[in-house]
This record gives C-alpha cells, sequence and structure tokens, in this order.
C-alpha cells in the first residue's frame, strides 16, 4: 500500500508491504534519472542485507558507507566522516543517497541528506520496528551534541519511504519491544482499533505498522514544524526522557517511553484529566509485549524534568489522554505533579 505524505512544499510516499522493497529499482527510476546510487548504513544492517541490495540494485552503480553500529554514530565526528567518504566517493548534488537502517542511521543519514551541498534528495529504508513506525515518518533528522540528544537537526523530508516489515526477521526481540513501545503509545493517542487489537493480541505486524504510522502522518501532516499538534507524539516522552538520561542511556527509548506513558495516566489520573480504566489496560498491554514496569522513582524523575526546564516560568507543559486516542496539552506545575505521587505513598 502507499501512503501520502502530502505536504505543502515536498508531497512524497511511504510504501508499506510485505517484500515491498523489491519495488527499489522502480522506485529509483521513477524519482530519480541518475545511475549512481550511495547507501549509508551500520555493520549489523549490512552485513544481513547488503548482497541482496547489491543485486536489487544490479542495474545501478551504488557505493556503500558502513558505520558501526549503535547511538555513537549520530556524533558530529561520524557525521563529519560519512560526507568526507560520500565526497570521496564523488558523489555529486544530484545524486540519490540511502538511509538503510534503523533510526540511528535514519536521523544520521537525514541530516547528511538534509546539509550535504544544502541538500540531496534521499530515500529512507528503515529497518527497526522503531524506525518504521516513528523514526521515518515525519521528516525530522538529528544527531547529538555533547549536551544532549538530538540537540542538531533538521525538518527534511525524504524523496520516498519504503518500510518493509520482513526486515523485522533479523531483528533481535529486545529492539522489536523497543519499537513496540511507540506503537502502543500511538494507540493511546490516536487510534482506537489499535488498543483493542494490542490489548486482545490479534493483529498482524503489517497491520498495526500501518495504523502506528497512519497517527504519526495525522500529527505531522497537521504540524510538520513541531509547533502544536506534533507535541502528541511525546505522550510518556516527559519522563521518558528523564528516565533514559538518569540512566545514562542504559534504558532503552521504548522502555522508558512505556514507563513515561504509566506515570502519564497516572498523573493524569491525579488530575482528574484519564479516567480510572485507562491505566490498568495500559499495564496489561505493557506487560503483554514485556515492557515498562521499571523500578523508578517519579520524585527523582519530576526533579529532573523541572531542572532540565529551568526556564519555562514554573510550569511544564505535558501531555494526558483524556480517553483512549485523545490527547491534551495541559500545562502542569511541579508542586502538583509531586502532590500525585504523595498522596499514593500515603494511602
Ligand atoms: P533504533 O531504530 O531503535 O533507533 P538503531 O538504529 O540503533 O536503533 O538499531 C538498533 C539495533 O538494531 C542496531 O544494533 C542495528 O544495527 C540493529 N538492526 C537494525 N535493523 C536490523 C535488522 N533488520 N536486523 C537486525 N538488526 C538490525
Ligand atoms: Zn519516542
Amino acid at each position: 500500500m502507499r501512503i501520502q505524505m502530502s505536504l505543502e512544499k515536498h508531497s512524497y510516499d511511504i510504501l508499506l508491504d510485505h517484500k515491498a522493497i523489491l519495488q527499489l529499482p522502480y522506485e529509483i527510476k521513477n524519482i530519480y534519472k541518475g545511475q549512481k546510487v550511495f547507501i549509508v548504513t551500520d555493520e549489523n544492517v549490512y552485513k544481513f542485507y547488503a548482497n541482496s541490495l547489491k543485486s536489487l540494485l544490479a542495474e545501478f552503480i551504488v557505493s556503500f558507507v558502513v558505520v558501526a553500529p549503535g547511538e555513537q554514530a549520530k556524533s558530529l565526528a561520524i557525521y563529519e566522516s560519512v560526507i568526507d567518504t560520500l565526497m570521496e566517493q564523488d558523489m555529486k548534488r544530484s545524486d540519490l543517497l540511502i538511509a538503510f537502517g534503523g533510526g540511528v542511521i535514519g536521523d544520521l543519514v537525514g541530516f547528511v541528506a538534509s546539509t550535504m551541498y544544502r541538500g540531496v534528495p534521499y530515500i529512507q529504508i528503515p529497518t527497526t520496528l522503531l524506525a518504521q513506525v516513528d523514526s521515518s515518518v515525519g521528516g525530522k533528522t538529528a544527531i547529538n551534541s555533547h549536551k544532549g540528544k538530538n540537540m542538531i537537526g533538521t525538518f527534511y523530508q525524504p524523496k520516498l519511504v519504503i518500510i518493509d516489515p520482513d526486515f523485522l526477521r533479523t531483528l533481535p526481540n529486545f529492539e522489536y519491544k523497543n519499537g513496540m513501545a511507540e506503537v502502543i503509545k500511538s494507540a493511546y493517542i490516536g487510534d482506537v482499533v489499535l488498543q483493542e487489537k494490542l490489548f486482545k493480541g490479534q493483529i498482524k505486524t503489517l497491520e498495526m505498522i500501518e495504523r502506528a504510522i497512519l497517527v504519526k502522518r495525522n500529527v505531522v501532516l497537521k504540524d510538520e514544524f513541531d509547533l502544536n499538534e506534533r507535541m502528541f507524539l511525546n505522550f510518556g516522552h516527559t519522563f521518558g526522557h528523564a528516565l533514559e538520561k538518569q540512566s545514562n542511556y542504559e534504558i532503552a527509548h521504548g522502555f522508558a517511553v512505556a514507563e513515561g506513558m504509566l506515570m502519564a495516566v497516572h498523573i493524569g489520573e491525579k488530575l482528574g484529566i484519564t479516567p480510572k480504566h485507562i491505566q490498568k489496560d495500559l499495564r496489561m498491554i505493557l506487560e503483554k509485549y514485556d515492557l515498562g514496569l521499571l523500578k523508578s522513582d517519579p520524585v527523582t524523575l519530576i526533579d529532573d524534568v523541572f531542572y532540565d526546564k529551568k526556564n519555562t516560568h514554573g510550569e511544564l507543559k505535558m501531555i494526558f489522554i483524556t480517553d483512549i486516542g485523545k490527547p491534551v496539552i495541559q500545562p502542569v506545575s511541579k508542586e502538583a505533579l509531586y502532590e500525585c505521587y504523595h498522596s499514593q505513598a500515603s494511602k
């Protein structure tokens, strides 16, 4: 199936299906007249898929740039070395770049694409669940600075995204679970049917990815540059980010977001925003997918969040849900948040 990203200045398609990757040569010819294709990937993905990709693209002149796997690839040093290598490989401004890998590759290569020669055309081929349902859709690119994650980046849309769930067959279970947290988030902020199906444990991977992408797409189409509605995607992320950071990034993003969602519904409940039954169902879904239920300390997380937001004049904008599929943004004070946990302790 084709999902259209009809943005004002740059529309493109998300091609989603089992074996969608086989369409790559035709799809390239639709958007690109040249012969040379530059693929940036990481060592793991290269090991699994480089040979099949080379034969699939036999009619093109293909060059690979392969970086070490892991978050360290989202650094200024690796960014520079990728650009150096592409230049040594004689990549020109009109040549096609492909990001082939998980979210790390997608974010890094998106940033390379948006800045190299002031912008080159590129295709996203996400190979992790997290990247397929989240980071490959929406046009955010990023690398990390010493001061924090994703501190350097751009909004830059690809020419095409190809999502093939068959890539997930080789994905380690841990990485799958990491992506499931964002699927569950999408359900809670935008798709009641997805939430019901996850709850029953009755959903095929393809439909699950499609539904999660549609939630993200609808939000991005309303607010490409993250000024309003796109903030809904941060459900569970306020405390999720704090937890990741507190653990020195030993807790992976999805697991931290799972915990952050539980905190958001707990707080929402205490503040009278979120109905009571939501927390129980969310807990059950997270348990079903073996996520969450970490031993985090909410009070230190609240302190950390406010420490990071020291310029927001005492209030923090947080995403709550008033029902499944119905997110709202609401300012909360530190004192109100403390209260949500004190009252629990005194019960
Ligand atoms: P994320 O997508 O969660 O942001 P990464 O890009 O770091 O994170 O990918 C997570 C890990 O999974 C990395 O070690 C990466 O090399 C590996 N990986 C990515 N795609 C696949 C795949 N299809 N099969 C096996 N391993 C993969
Ligand atoms: Zn996230």
